[in-house]
C-alpha cells in the first residue's frame, strides 16, 4: 500500500519565487487496486509519482510504501524500496542503443542476476506483455503500443508491488491506449500490483481505476470511487474535467 499523509513539496523559481507543487496531500492507495490521479497540466501530479518513488524529497509530510517511511530513509533504504516500485513513462523511455531485451534485461543486470536467468526472465515477461517475437529488434523499429509493451515487461522485471504509470497511454492512439490499458489491468489481476495511473484523460480513469484523486494546484481536491468522484463530483475543477471530457 502507499500512504501519503500531509506530503508538501515546495520548488524556488529562478526568481527565488516559492511554487507549492503539492500542498498538504494525504490519500492512500491500498494495496492490489487501481488509482487514478488526475488533474489539469501543472496539478502536481509529476511530482506526486517523483515523492512516491523517493526521487524527490518531501518539505513535510511522510510518504509510507508499506508502511515504511521512505521521507527518512537513507540511500540504502530507498534503493532498497525503490526495487519495490516500477515506473512506465509517456515517452516510454527505452534504451536506443539495447534490444528489447536488452531493456528488460537492464534492470535485472543491475540487481547482478546471472546473464541466462536474465535472459530467461525477459523471455518470459516479452511474452507475458504479447511481444516475445520482438525479442532481437531494437526500439526504434518498434510501434508505440510495442514500445510501451517492452517498457511495461521492464518495469516489471524485478517484480515490482508497485507501478507508476505516468500519462502512460498519453501518446498512443485510442485503440492501442485500451490495449495497454487491458494489459496493465491483467498486470493487477495476475500479479497483485498496486497501479497509479496519472493521467489527464478521463477515459482512461473510468476504464481501469477502482479509485480516482483530483488535484487541483497541488491540493487534494477530492477522491473517492471513480464511479461516485465522476457522477457526483464535489469540487468544481473536477466538474470541469468531468465535462470537457464526455
Ligand atoms: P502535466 O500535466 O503538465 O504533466 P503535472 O500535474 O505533472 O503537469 P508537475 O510536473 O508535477 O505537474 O508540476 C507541478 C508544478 O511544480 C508546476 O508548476 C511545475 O512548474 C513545478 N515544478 C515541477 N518540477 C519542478 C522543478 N524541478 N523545479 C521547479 N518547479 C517545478
Ligand atoms: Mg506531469
Amino acid at each position: 500500500a502507499i500512504a501519503l499523509r500531509g506530503v508538501t513539496k515546495k520548488f524556488r523559481s529562478r526568481k527565488g519565487k516559492e511554487l507549492i507543487a503539492v500542498d498538504n496531500v494525504t490519500l492512500e492507495v491500498s494495496a492490489g487496486t487501481i488509482a487514478g490521479v488526475i488533474g489539469y497540466s501543472g496539478a502536481g501530479k509529476s511530482t506526486l509519482v517523483r515523492l512516491i518513488n523517493g526521487l524527490e524529497k518531501v518539505d513535510d509530510g511522510q510518504v509510507l510504501i508499506d508502511g515504511e517511511d521512505i521521507s527518512a530513509a537513507g540511500e540504502r533504504q530507498l534503493r532498497r524500496v525503490r526495487g519495490e516500485i516500477g515506473m512506465i513513462f509517456q515517452q516510454f523511455n527505452l534504451f536506443a542503443s539495447r534490444t528489447v531485451a536488452g531493456n528488460v534485461e537492464y534492470p535485472l543486470k543491475v540487481a547482478g542476476m546471472p546473464r541466462a536467468e536474465r535472459a530467461d526472465r525477459a523471455a518470459e515477461l516479452l511474452n507475458f506483455v504479447g511481444i516475445g517475437d520482438k525479442s532481437k529488434q531494437y526500439p526504434q523499429q518498434l510501434s508505440g503500443g510495442q514500445k510501451q509493451r517492452v517498457g511495461i515487461a521492464r518495469a516489471l522485471a524485478t517484480n515490482p508491488k508497485i507501478l507508476l504509470a505516468d500519462e502512460a497511454t498519453s501518446a498512443l492512439d485510442p485503440d492501442t491506449t485500451t490495449e495497454i490499458l487491458a494489459l496493465l489491468r491483467r498486470v493487477n489481476q495476475e500479479f497483485g500490483t498496486t497501479i497509479v495511473v496519472i493521467t489527464h484523460e478521463m477515459d482512461v480513469v473510468r476504464e481501469i481505476c477502482d479509485h480516482v484523486a483530483v488535484l487541483d494546484d497541488g491540493n487534494l481536491a477530492e477522491h473517492g470511487k471513480v464511479y461516485d468522484v465522476f457522477s457526483e463530483p464535489s469540487s468544481p475543477i473536477t466538474r470541469r474535467l468531468v465535462r470537457s471530457a464526455i
